[in-house]
């Protein structure tokens, strides 16, 4: 176990014992949570792992853009279209700041965690990896790191290595020694399981990369929402994310890499601000980060983005993911002793806030069905991670997935909507 996650499990301990965020006030800055989905049915939120609610910091934030200062950015010197680029670049250093880049420029926007990861296998992966090169995937990856490294490595004819999940649903780190010394040019890994909730011993996974010259590509759209994140300590060399999991807009996302990296690669996409000189028969390209930000930005995404990481910066991240610590613990206790009911994932200590669980008998549709009469949200399905319930011989789970404005009445709401699923089901 890593050093921070030794004093995260520490400081969970303290945490079951006392409240560490004040829900009432938390639940108070989102509009959505305190709507009924049917008549005098309060809403239970609990699919955050899909995508998160939105503060109001974060609502007004954009429709102030929209409605103020609306402009395209880079392109003008006029005062709107100079406000909008402070706004947006003063959002990339504010994202800079929350994981810890070396600098700002090392920040893409992109339009989601998907789009960050096709980057990085499109530009890195076709300029970089050769007929015969291996890459190494993990069996719990969401499809966003596998399909793209799979279009990759059918166009270059590259080998593809799978590290296995164990049945605790942690990682085999044996097998992923065994792995390296096939010398592979990426560990293509995510940080957070959206289905098992499995924290990766990230650090150690990147250095051991790094030993036999891999570079670490890091899927974060199920971390960087809920625990503090440093892309540096972590010795990652990319890093993506979407800002719509973590309190923001949709339509935009992050990729992080090393200055160093990014320089060097190709752009991925053509078009207008990814370029310093355009000939008739060729262009230069513009420096990072616009290299890769072709075309119009999602600016006002981009810049709701900025205010989501301010929301979440002043609660505290390290409460944030105490808190969910704290939740999570309560309702693997609670689903555990449900009678037929499944859990995935490791059984204890360090684990995200998701819980995918199946109740014997009942479809997962089904139970997600059920729980809505009672205004829980629940997803059910593969939740994109298809070899992962391959792996657990499942074709679905229900997932029920927390974040900082849940509380643990809303876990005992899951419980009796369990009871009423059990009831109709037989
Ligand atoms: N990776 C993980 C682990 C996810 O949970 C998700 C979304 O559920 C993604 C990647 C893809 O995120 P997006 O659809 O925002 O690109």
């Amino acid at each position: 176990m890593e050093p921070a996650q030794k004093a995260l499990m520490l400081n969970t301990g303290i945490a079951a014992q006392a409240m560490t965020l004040d829900s009432a006030s938390i639940r108070s800055e989102f509009p959505t949570l305190n709507r009924e989905v049917r008549d005098g049915v309060p809403l239970v939120y609990l699919d955050s792992a899909a995508t998160s609610q939105k503060p109001r910091q974060v609502l007004e934030k954009v429709e102030r853009f929209y409605r103020d200062c609306n402009a395209n950015v880079h392109r003008g010197i006029h005062t709107l279209a100079e406000e909008a680029t402070t706004q947006y670049e003063g959002a990339r250093e504010r994202i800079a700041d929350f994981i810890n880049a070396g600098a700002a420029r090392e920040v893409i926007f992109t339009g989601n965690a998907t789009q960050a990861l096709n980057l990085v296998a499109q530009s890195w992966g076709r300029a970089n990896l050769y007929k015969g090169d291996r890459i190494v995937l993990t069996e719990m990856e969401h499809h966003s790191n596998l399909v793209p490294w799979q279009m990759l490595a059918t166009e270059k004819d590259l080998r593809i290595d799978i590290i296995p999940v164990r049945d605790d649903g942690e990682l085999d780190q044996s097998e992923f020694d065994k792995l390296l010394r096939n010398k592979p040019k990426a560990v293509c890994i995510t940080h957070v399981s959206n289905v098992l909730g499995t924290v990766n011993p990230l650090a150690r996974i990147a250095e051991k990369a790094r030993s036999v010259g891999a570079l670490t590509v890091v899927d974060g759209a199920q971390s960087a929402p809920h625990l503090p994140v440093d892309v540096q300590a972590l010795g990652a060399d990319f890093f993506a994310f979407s800002g719509h999991k973590m309190c923001g807009p949709t339509g935009v996302g992050v990729l992080w890499g090393r200055a160093e990296l990014l320089q060097l690669m190709p752009p991925f996409l053509g078009g207008g601000d990814m370029i310093k000189r355009v000939y008739l028969r060729d262009f230069e390209p513009n420096e990072i980060p616009y290299k890769f930000e072709a075309g119009t930005p999602p600016i006002g995404e981009a810049i709701g983005l900025g205010a989501a990481v301010d929301f979440l910066t002043d609660v505290g991240m390290d409460a944030i993911w105490q808190h969910e610590q704290w939740l999570i613990k309560y309702a693997l206790e609670r689903l555990e002793e449900f009678p037929g009911v499944t859990v995935y994932g490791p059984a204890g200590g360090v684990r995200g806030g998701v819980a995918a669980f199946t109740l014997e008998g009942v479809h997962p549709h089904d139970i997600a069905q059920v729980l809505d009469t009672s205004g829980v949200a629940v997803r059910a399905g593969h939740h994109c991670a298809m070899p992962l319930h391959d792996r657990f011989n499942l074709v679905a789970t229900a997932r029920a997935s927390f974040y900082l404005y849940n509380t643990r009445d809303e876990v005992d709401e899951l419980i009796r909507g369990l009871y009423k699923v059990k009831d109709l089901f037989g």
